[in-house]
């Protein structure tokens, strides 16, 4: 059976009142369940998954969604936290930051549990108030 594709509203149209969620996207099990949780909370409606490379590159449209986000809710792969880093290097607020690798330890694969990404994401919707 196909899956329905979910579209998700625009960045700078729902930022005011949208939970942006910036990930890592780390190549290493750590950054890839991070990604894999910001798929998770949008498609919940959770959240809304930006693009952190593009606040790293100082794309004005970005650099401004950030700036006018409800909540900025970062995922880092591990102690690191680059993308918390980008967001601190662009002077925008982070409201919720978490470090994967406190809860999973960090191993250089790509191949991730979901099980692993559901658990943490859950830790986050009760953490950060999702
Ligand atoms: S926070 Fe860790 S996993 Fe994520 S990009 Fe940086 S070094 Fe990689």
């Amino acid at each position: 059976m196909k899956k329905e594709v979910k579209i998700l509203e625009d960045c700078m149209k729902v930022a005011e009142h949208e939970n942006l969620i910036w990930v890592c996207d780390g190549a290493a099990n750590v950054g890839q369940v991070g990604q894999a949780i910001g798929v998770l909370l949008s498609n919940l409606d959770k959240g809304r998954m930006c693009c952190t490379v593009a606040v790293a590159a100082g794309s004005k449209r970005h650099l401004e969604i950030a700036e006018k986000a409800k909540k900025n809710i970062v995922i880092n792969g591990c102690a690191n936290r680059c993308a918390s880093k980008v967001l601190e290097n662009a002077g925008k607020k982070i409201n919720y930051e978490i470090i994967i690798s406190k809860y999973l330890q960090k191993v250089p694969t790509l191949d991730i549990y979901m099980g692993d990404a559901k658990k943490i994401a859950q830790i986050i919707i009760e953490e950060a108030k999702l």
